[in-house]
């Protein structure tokens, strides 16, 4: 009998067995569920209309809210899902409900928070979630969102689920799971200055298709995942289910540990790893030695090419944000290459959270804390004629005909965004290029896509950004 993978021993564990095997359905006990301003409304519709309205959750501590997809806007039917989740928190005395400042009597586009330092609002749920201390190895985190397997960078079993399971798991703390059998892609080599985990999702999604890796899990194992810094970790797990899996998963290693035992809100959690013998559906080696700077081309993130053979595509924005490219690190990497220098198309910044927008405030270049007279990496953006917004979705999922950043023609952008689908930023007759930071910011100074080697020369140091 073969040993089990990562996936496979979470979520035996969770079924109370010592061992399970792919296809199997079981029932799941969970750790964590989340939802949103766009899906909470309907679960907790799901969950009164099974359970009684005067029903309770299975555990007011292991439910967490956060708004972060329609904000930054206007739109007064999106203010009132916010206010739906507001009252759904009070009434049932939730410990993690991250809520905005604003929603009311505000005169115009209401701002989400004023200052970053003093809030409450969090900004995006994939990026607020370990902030906040809810992802740990070895847990089940469930949540109304595709991109909740973001988490699985953490080593634990993460997977977005629909509003219907959403409302049972709000009531009973279960789900019924099918366990999915595992691909594992494992990197060789370090990662080089010029590429970032985007340009490696990209060019698995490429490989394996947006339906490569239906219903199975996605494990990222090798030197080259252990080179990454946490933040690009999430953005590798975060794209699995660009490829249709059902999570994502990486290794554990003292990067994880270190930032676990910082933020985690809890003592007790046990660490997963594969088995030796673990049998495993597929199997990919990647030599980054030899990846190059990649795009995912419209209208969909399988759509591969290199930024280099995509140079003579001309792009009217870049765009800098969002789950994938809206931490820290994303825009350290930008700033590095925008630094001293005046962007040739709008361009877009989007903080992926409210802690992300401080950090943006107070670090230097290289990640540091930043002195006096030195430039922050706000500042740097900012001068070299970034737009600056505030945390958020924002145009990621295009959003309200208002919102920072959203597309409305047939504008040409690269983004740092997951999918690219036709309207996904706005317009259905925009056309999005998915790309990594590095490259977006390399763009957005020429004004069409380009290599990010045309303007890296060394590593960027992002110094204690995003470590713990
Ligand atoms: S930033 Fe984009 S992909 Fe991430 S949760 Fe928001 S809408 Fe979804």
């Amino acid at each position: 009998m073969p040993g089990m993978t990562v996936t496979e021993k979470i979520l035996a564990k969770h079924a109370g067995r010592t061992r399970v095997e792919p296809g199997e359905n079981i029932w799941v006990s969970v750790d964590i569920l989340m939802t949103h301003d766009v899906c909470g409304p309907g679960t907790i519709g799901v969950f009164h209309e099974q359970f009684g309205k005067n029903a309770k959750v299975w555990d007011k501590d292991r439910v967490v809210i956060i708004p972060d997809h329609y904000i930054f806007t206007a739109d007064e039917k999106c203010h009132r899902n916010v206010q739906i989740l507001r009252d759904f928190a009070k009434e049932q005395q939730l410990k993690y409900f991250y809520d905005a400042d604003f929603v009311k009597n505000e005169p115009k586009m209401p701002n989400p928070y004023r200052d970053p330092t003093k809030t409450n609002y969090k900004g995006v749920c994939h990026k607020a979630l370990p902030e906040e201390g809810h992802v740990r190895p070895g847990e089940i985190l469930l949540g109304t969102d595709s991109h909740t397997c973001t988490a699985g960078a953490f080593g634990q079993f993460a997977t977005g689920i629909g509003n219907t399971d959403a409302g049972f798991v709000l009531g009973t703390g279960k789900l019924w799971l099918k366990v999915p059998p595992t691909m594992k892609f494992t990197f060789h080599g370090e990662i080089p200055p010029y590429l970032t985990a985007k340009d490696l999702i990209l060019a698995v999604i490429g490989t394996t298709g947006v339906d490569g890796a239906t219903y199975r899990s996605m494990y990222f194992a090798g030197e080259g995942i252990r080179s990454l810094n946490l933040e690009d970790r999430m953005t590798l797990t975060n794209m699995a289910i660009e490829a249709g899996g059902k999570n994502g998963v990486c290794e554990v290693d003292e990067k994880t540990l270190n930032y676990v035992k910082a933020r985690s809100n809890r003592p007790n959690w046990e660490v997963v790893t594969d088995d030796a013998d673990a049998a495993y559906f597929a199997s990919y080696e990647y030599d980054l030695a030899k990846m190059e700077p990649m795009v995912a081309k419209p209208h969909s993130p399988d759509n591969k090419d290199t930024a280099h053979n995509c140079r003579d595509v001309k792009i009217d924005r870049s765009y800098i944000g969002s789950c994938t490219g809206g931490k820290i690190t994303d825009f350290i990497f930008a700033a590095n290459i925008l630094n001293g220098r005046k962007v040739k198309v709008p361009t877009f910044i989007v903080p992926g959270s409210t802690e992300v927008h401080q950090d943006m405030l107070t670090l230097n270049l290289k990640g540091m804390p930043r002195k006096a007279g030195e430039d922050s990496i706000w500042s740097t953006l900012a001068s070299a004629g970034c737009e600056m917004g505030p945390a958020g979705c924002s145009a990621c999922l295009g959003g309200p005909e208002d919102t920072f950043g959203r597309t409305h023609n047939t504008e040409v952008v690269v983004s740092t965004t997951n999918r690219n689908f036709p309207g996904r930023m706005g317009s259905a007759k925009s056309a999005v290029y998915l790309a990594s930071p590095l490259t977006a910011a390399a763009s957005a100074l020429t004004g069409h896509i380009t290599d990010p080697r045309d303007y890296v020369t060394g590593r960027i140091d992002t110094g204690t950004a995003g470590v713990i």
